[in-house]
């Protein structure tokens, strides 16, 4: 198996990955794992990567925990410039990287290339913030003391991401982790591993030292974790990816006391007042329903019109749903590639099929696109009915389910009936009115006349059941990755 990663000499091209077999990234080193087993890639297979066993974790939390003390004492500006090169090599290779994504995940290549640039920004913006972590200093009420307050990494931290954003939900954790100081293990989704080990041999170029970041892939999630998580020093759990393996990982981290920072899944509101600009909520339906075809957590999951401009929104977005290219990801001119697996098909078809049957309506699209590959085609559905399973459920699809609503009062109560609350949109011209529906709605992230909330230098999270804690942002991002030391001190 060939384990030096060499994804980036000028003459490869996207097939050149489909060959090449990376090693789990341990301690600076490309290996095999311990028993010699491999995960293949994708159900076409493109790739395979090593199966990590429990010694493979082990030896990465020992590589992490070698690495700890001096990535700690690293001074922040030479942490910064670290971070700041990684950011340049991204974008430099930016091309590559887009085409790795858009063939291990199947996304459309214009949203990969989207994702780089996006990815790319975790390090600049954490460049710029790990020379200005600060503490805070005090005199004690009673007058007897000084409180001096510092922060300090936590320690060593393991990394799980999910699969619709390979590149970007990994250095979301990474850039602040090292910002703050601390060495990290990551567990890439085991659909898309690929671009997780091409950016190790990024970092590893931008002078992160061995063991500062590890890589491992394995196809037994849980047992790998809970071994890790149950190695006294771990001490950081943090997690993108779904509800239901988020609550099991919490109770997995409860045991040893471990903090988490978790990002779950959502169930977004677009609401679309009377008021609003026509073409402009049809271009940010288009955006927050349509990146990566429907599969991303903050994606519009319920539309939800008010009367007087009802019929002239869902005619707009019929238009332009039913415009879009539908292919191959690689394709420059897909704009709404396959879906990740033949169950995400299956589930999305299970879901407006059961809107349907409720009594909703197809304006475009509505069933599976036959021959190869996973498509579902755009589809906009009218007169979705509250009790459909997609209006509780992450359709991760490219469906926009509409319904009408009246009155204000009526599209908040609608907007929070939901156990999940991670981003919501507004449409309206009317900015005290965004502001008050905003202040009511029960969401970590508001979008007021956008389409799109997600930006490094702002605090992403949910509340309710999508999650703990805040990813980028002024200080939020890098705070998950430390502890607050207060020394009281007599002078
Ligand atoms: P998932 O099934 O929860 O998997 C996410 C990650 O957890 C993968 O790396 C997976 O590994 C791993 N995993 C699964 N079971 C595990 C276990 N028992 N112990 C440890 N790790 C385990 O989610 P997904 O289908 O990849 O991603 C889609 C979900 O992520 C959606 O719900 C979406 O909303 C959410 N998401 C949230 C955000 C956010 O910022 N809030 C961002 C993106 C996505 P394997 O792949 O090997 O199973």
């Amino acid at each position: 198996m060939n384990i030096s990663p060499e994804l980036f000499n000028q003459d490869s091209d996207t097939s050149d990955y489909a060959t090449f077999s990376h090693g789990l990234y341990i301690g600076g080193t490309w290996r095999p794992s311990s028993d010699g087993r491999v995960i293949e890639v994708v159900e076409a297979v493109i790739a395979a990567v090593p199966d990590a066993t429990l010694a493979d974790a082990a030896a990465a939390v020992d590589a992490a925990a070698e690495a700890a003390a001096s990535w700690r004492e690293t001074p922040p500006r030479r942490r910064s410039e670290i971070l700041r090169r990684c950011f340049e090599l991204i974008s430099e290779r930016a091309e590559t990287l887009a085409a790795l994504i858009s063939l291990e995940n199947g996304k459309a290549l214009r949203d990969a290339r989207g994702e780089v640039a996006y990815a790319a920004e975790f390090f600049r913006w954490n460049a710029e913030e790990a020379v200005r972590i600060s503490g805070e200093f005090g005199l004690a009420p009673s007058g007897a003391n000084r409180i001096v307050v510092d922060y300090q990494p936590i320690g060593i931290c393991v990394l799980i991401t999910p699969w619709n954003f390979p590149a970007a939900m990994a250095t979301r954790k990474i850039a602040p982790a090292l910002a703050a100081g601390c060495t990290v293990i990551l567990k890439p989704a085991g659909e898309t591993p690929l671009t997780a080990y091409a950016l190790a041999a990024l970092y590893e170029e931008a002078g992160v030292p061995p063991g500062v970041v590890n890589v491992i892939t394995t196809s037994k999630p849980g047992p790998v974790t809970a071994a890790m998580l149950a190695d006294a020093r771990v001490r950081k759990l943090s997690f993108t990816g779904s509800t239901g393996v988020g609550r099991v990982l919490l109770a997995e981290a409860a045991k040893h006391v471990v903090s988490c920072s978790m990002e779950l899944g959502g169930n977004a509101p677009f609401i679309v007042f009377d008021d609003a600009d026509l073409a402009a909520a049809l271009d940010g339906a288009m955006i927050a329903k349509m990146r990566n075809a429907g599969g991303a957590c903050t994606a519009a999951n319920r539309l939800y019109v008010q009367a007087g401009i009802h019929d002239a929104f869902a005619e707009g977005l019929r238009k332009r749903m039913a415009a879009l290219n539908m292919g191959s990801g690689t394709d420059p001119e897909t704009e709404c590639g396959p879906m990740i697996t033949r169950k995400a098909v299956d589930k999305i078809d299970r879901l407006v099929q059961d809107a349907v049957a409720r009594g909703a309506k197809v304006l475009c699209g509505g069933a599976i696109s036959e021959g190869r590959g996973y498509f579902y085609p755009p589809t906009v559905l009218r007169d979705v009915p509250a009790d459909a399973a997609m209006a509780h459920e992450e359709i991760f699809g490219p469906v926009a389910p509409i319904s009408r609503f009246e009155e204000e009062a009526d599209v908040i109560a609608k907007a929070n009936d939901s156990e999940y609350g991670l981003a919501a949109y507004i449409y309206t011209r009317d900015l005290a009115k965004g502001m008050r529906v905003a202040s009511k709605i029960e969401s970590g992230m508001i979008a007021l006349n956008r389409g799109l909330v997600s930006d490094p230098a702002a605090p992403f999270g949910g509340v309710k059941q999508s999650g703990l804690g805040r990813e980028g942002g002024q200080k939020h991002g890098i705070a998950e990755f430390m502890e607050a030391k207060y020394i009281a001190v007599t002078i």
